[in-house]
């Protein structure tokens, strides 16, 4: 049986390696992409500056293209209309890993890749990166398309063929030295920016650079050590943001976010804490859009629909939500005296990043960038040093509370590796 992760999901090696290899050549960059064709065959096109590997591959659930390029700036000044028609109806592209970039194209069905080839500039004309489709049947799509990927080389040939396959899972943490350990997780990035306000405010940099201000205090008026999920502009999935605490032994999660929902008027800074059903239909919105992450930068996910309920019966899990939950009480207690809380701040949905079996977690939604004056609050110094200042008061009373609390499983004794 397959996991959830598939090579996709970088390790920091991997990433390093990719990086590497990158800084040898010079850097290609896109000025345009168009798709010709119909629904049943379509050529996709890329115009580069010169020579670029790239592997390309399609998954299901639904049907996409994914191209996975070397670390290139995209300088597309046309837009997206002329690559959204035919057998393609969306098309994304942005770094999905230091030192990757990423294009994933919607199918309107499934398909197979009939060539995937590069040419070489010509009379003035740019290079080319070219993947061309094929409509096939459902029943073709999962006997030959699924899981194979293909490699093209700098020379623009096909080099090799190969199968998705499972990630290694990242290495145990090294000792803590008895502190605490905090993984921070700002929310998206890469090719996945989350929510984007009117103004062109984005979620998945104001959280990083948020994220990275609370570490510097955490660590200093907290006694807890301090660990980002990303420290850049990167993507990561968010099984991947899930074994990273796993792997460096966090005792508290918090993943940060500033999306934005439908209702406008929703506004203000909100816990949340994963539970099977949710709170209100506004979470379940919320928890659904956050799960689509890695559907949208081309991760090959796994069906998981009863997962959330599963991790909610065994007994280590029934613990761990029950110091969610006092995380969640403590945080919203400290923050009320300070910023700005939505009507009902403490809620609960069904969030994929929130699943770790063995991890206190919650997220926490700063406030609403579809909300006017949430965006001029968050994006204020005044305000953001406010909201730092509550949350770690609260990282302070919880691991005071937890050390006093003496709770089985998760209690301080908890031993470790
Ligand atoms: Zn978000």
């Amino acid at each position: 049986m397959v996991g959830m992760m598939f090579c996709l999901a970088l390790t920091a090696g991997e990433s390093a390696k990719a990086q590497s290899v990158n800084n040898q050549e010079e850097q290609v960059h896109i000025s345009a992409a168009r798709t010709a064709g119909d629904l049943k065959q379509a050529r996709f096109v890329l115009d580069i500056s010169g020579p670029m590997p790239f592997t390309a591959f399609l998954l299901q659930k639904p049907y996409r293209l994914v191209m996975d390029l070397p670390a290139v700036s995209f300088e597309m000044a046309q837009g997206i209309a002329q690559v959204e028609r035919g057998l393609v109806s969306n098309f994304r592209f942005g770094v999905i890993n230091e030192g990757r970039s990423r294009v994933v194209l919607d199918l309107k069905g499934p398909a197979r890749i009939a060539k995937a080839f590069g040419l070489p500039s010509v009379d003035g004309n740019p290079a080319r990166a070219v993947v061309e489709l094929e409509a096939v049947s459902e029943q073709q799509f999962t006997a030959s398309s699924l899981q194979e990927v293909l490699h093209v080389g700098r020379n623009g040939k096909r080099s090799s063929q190969s199968k998705l396959v499972e990630s290694v899972p990242l290495p145990r943490a090294r000792a803590k030295n008895g502190r605490p350990v905090v993984v921070l997780d700002p929310g998206h990035g890469g090719i996945d920016t989350g929510a984007v306000s009117a103004s062109g405010v984005k979620e998945s940099a104001l959280v990083l650079k948020f994220a990275k201000v609370l570490k510097k205090h955490l660590e200093a008026e907290a006694g807890v050590q301090v660990i980002l999920t990303r420290e850049s502009d990167k993507f990561i999935s968010l099984g991947g943001r899930v074994n990273f605490a796993q792997a460096r032994e966090a005792d508290l999660f918090i993943s940060i976010h500033a999306d934005s929902v439908r209702e406008s008027y929703v506004r203000g800074a909100t816990v949340y804490t994963l539970s099977d059903r949710a709170s209100d239909q506004v979470s379940a919105q919320l928890a659904q859009r956050e799960n689509r992450s890695d559907l949208l930068a081309g991760m090959h996910i796994e069906e998981e629909d009863d997962v959330v309920a599963d991790i909610l019966i065994s007994l280590t899990r029934r613990e761990t939500a029950n110091h969610s939950a006092l995380y969640s009480r403590t945080l919203v207690g400290a923050l009320k005296n300070s910023v700005r809380l939505s009507k009902t701040p403490a809620r609960s949905a069904g969030f994929r990043v929130l699943k770790a079996p063995d991890i206190p977690s919650v997220l926490l939604e700063l406030g609403f960038l579809s909300n006017r004056q949430d965006q001029s609050a968050l994006t204020s110094k005044a305000w953001q040093e406010k909201a730092i200042r509550s949350i770690v008061a609260s990282v302070k009373r919880f691991f005071a509370k937890r050390g006093s609390q003496q709770t089985g499983l998760l209690g301080p004794s908890k031993p470790r590796g």
